[in-house]
C-alpha cells in the first residue's frame, strides 16, 4: 500500500491544498502537480482524468473518495450521508458512528426490557386494555431489530475494510468493477482493519492504493484448508 498524507476535516472531507484555477491547470504529465502524480499512482493503470477528478470541486480524488451533494464536498472513504446526524460518515468518524449505533442498540434493548417488565406487572389486565402499550412495544422491537442489523452490517464492513457505498455501488465504481464479490481489495486482515478503523490519525490520513490486478486475482482463487488458518478469507 502506498501511503500519502493530506489535510482533512473531522469526517475526512478533502481540503484542496491548491486553489481551483491552479487545479484546473493540472495535467497528468505536469512536473509541478506532485499531488496529482501521487494520486494517479494509487489507481490501476489506464485510469483516465475523468475517473479521479471531482466535477463539482475540481479536486483530484484519491481512491474511495466521493463527492457528497448534501455537504457539497468530497469525503475520503465515503460511507454515506447520515440524514439523522446531518453529516457525512467517512474516514474520520466511521468508528464514532459505529459506537453511536452500539449505544443506541444498548439503550433500545434496555427500554424494551423495561417495557416488557412493566407490561408483565399488569398481566392480570386484559391485553387489549393496554393496546397502546403493546403497539409501542412492537415499534420498539422493530427499531431494535433495525439497529441490530445496522450494527452487524457496520461491524462486517469494518472487519473487511469496506464502506456502505462500496458495497452498494460496487459494480459502478470503476476500480472495483469485475472484482469477485468475495474479494475485499482494501482489506489488510481483520486485526489491521480493526486498528485502522478505530485509530484514525488526527493530523492527515493514509491514502490507500488499489491493489494490482495480479494480487486481486490471487485473492480470488478458491480457498483451501490452509487459507482458513491463514485467515485469507478476510
Ligand atoms: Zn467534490
Ligand atoms: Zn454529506
Amino acid at each position: 500500500m502506498i501511503k500519502k498524507r493530506q489535510s482533512s476535516s473531522k469526517h475526512g472531507s478533502l481540503k484542496s491544498t491548491t486553489n481551483r484555477p491552479d487545479l484546473e491547470k493540472l495535467r497528468p504529465m505536469s512536473s509541478s502537480s506532485s499531488w496529482l502524480h501521487q494520486i494517479v499512482d494509487l489507481y490501476p493503470p489506464g485510469s483516465s482524468n475523468r475517473d479521479w477528478t471531482c466535477q463539482y470541486c475540481k479536486i483530484i480524488q484519491p481512491p474511495r473518495t466521493r463527492h457528497c451533494h448534501d455537504c457539497d464536498k468530497c469525503v475520503l472513504q465515503f460511507d454515506h450521508h447520515c440524514v439523522w446526524l446531518g453529516t457525512c460518515i467517512g474516514k474520520k468518524n466511521h468508528c464514532r458512528f459505529w459506537w453511536y449505533i452500539f449505544e443506541e442498540s444498548i439503550l433500545s434493548t434496555w427500554t424494551v426490557a423495561l417495557y416488557i417488565e412493566s407490561l408483565h406487572l399488569d398481566i392480570e389486565k386484559v391485553w387489549w386494555k393496554d393496546f397502546i402499550g403493546v403497539i409501542l412495544l412492537a415499534v420498539l422491537i422493530f427499531i431494535l431489530m433495525f439497529l441490530l442489523l445496522l450494527l452487524m452490517f457496520h461491524t462486517y464492513i469494518a472487519l473487511t475494510n469496506q464502506t456502505t457505498y462500496e458495497v452498494a455501488r460496487r459494480k459502478r465504481i470503476f476500480y472495483l468493477r469485475g472484482i469477485p464479490d468475495r474479494v475485499h481489495p482494501f482489506s489488510k486482515g481483520i486485526c489491521r482493519n480493526i486498528y485502522d478503523f478505530c485509530f484514525t490519525r488526527e493530523n492527515g490520513f493514509v491514502l490507500e492504493a488499489v491493489p494490482p490486478i495480479e494480487e486481486l486475482e490471487a485473492r480470488a482463487a478458491p480457498y483451501t484448508c490452509r487459507d482458513l488458518f491463514c485467515c485469507r478469507c478476510c
